[in-house]
């Protein structure tokens, strides 16, 4: 059984009901759906009350930084405490598609970190084109953030590998590492206790469905590709990936 580790089940490409009832035939213990701005952040905690095996991450995506008002944070902030929330993201910074508002990009994430912190809970991690800044606020909140997080659908090298890793976050792959043009070259330095699998559904389908909807399901042909490159039996590198899910985000239950 896995773990997809980072869905947005709420996006209009996917069906929602079909998928969480297929989950345990699709080999998905659990489905972690995230928020992206303060009403889907609710409905996702909604999804996630009414479904068992779903829990939820909320947060306000970097893109939305002009945007964003004090009542999205208070939002995000209020659900921060709910039973089914464990963690908060996917928050970052994103300089690939917006370079002009650096700095409201910046507050809207360490604002964030602080309610991570307040909640001692782990952040999920988006970023692009950001890297240096990235590291540096996080490396500044680390110390103060208790369960640290993860660094979803990575993307950086090996030196910013082990430099996330040395803060205390987990590395988290979606289905671009399968790419043809991916470096896997890293994968073996990273210890086998910091690595988690996701799909990023609806996007970055793994190959060979690269370019079509994804689904949590396709979760696997990442961690197939992944053990592949660690010469590591699949299910053992399975159960690993679900251990490390549920050692950083404590407040999910195994059942
Ligand atoms: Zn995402």
């Amino acid at each position: 059984m896995l773990i997809d580790s980072h869905a947005h089940l709420l996006n209009e490409e996917l069906n929602s009901p079909q998928l969480i009832r297929d989950m345990k035939k699709d080999g998905l213990e659990k489905i972690i759906t995230i928020g992206t701005d303060a009403k889907n952040s609710q409905a996702s905690v909604l999804l996630a009350k009414n479904n068992k095996d779903i829990y939820a991450i909320v947060g306000l995506y970097p893109e939305y930084a002009d945007d964003i008002t004090e009542e999205d944070l208070k939002t995000i902030e209020r659900l921060a405490a709910e039973d089914k929330v464990i963690g908060i993201g996917e928050i970052g910074l994103d300089y690939h598609v917006f370079q002009n508002n650096k700095e409201k990009q910046i507050k809207l994430f360490k604002d964030q970190l602080e309610i991570a912190v307040k909640y001692d809970l782990p952040v999920c991690i988006h970023t692009r084109s950001a890297v240096q800044d990235t590291y540096e606020i996080l490396k500044e909140y680390a110390p103060r953030l208790k369960n640290k997080g993860v660094m979803h659908c990575f993307s950086e090298n090996r030196e910013y590998a082990q430099k996330f890793i040395e803060l205390g976050f987990y590395i988290s792959f979606s289905g671009n590492i399968t790419f043809k043009k991916s470096d896997r070259s890293f994968l073996k330095e990273l210890p086998l206790d910091k690595i988690l699998v996701e799909t990023d559904s609806p996007h970055l389908s793994p190959e060979p469905y690269r370019g079509q909807v994804n689904f949590p399901a396709n979760v696997r042909l990442t961690a197939q590709k992944i053990a592949d490159e660690l010469e590591m039996d699949f299910e053992s590198f399975c159960n690993q990936t679900v251990e490390n899910t549920y050692r950083v985000y404590k407040k999910m239950k195994r059942d």
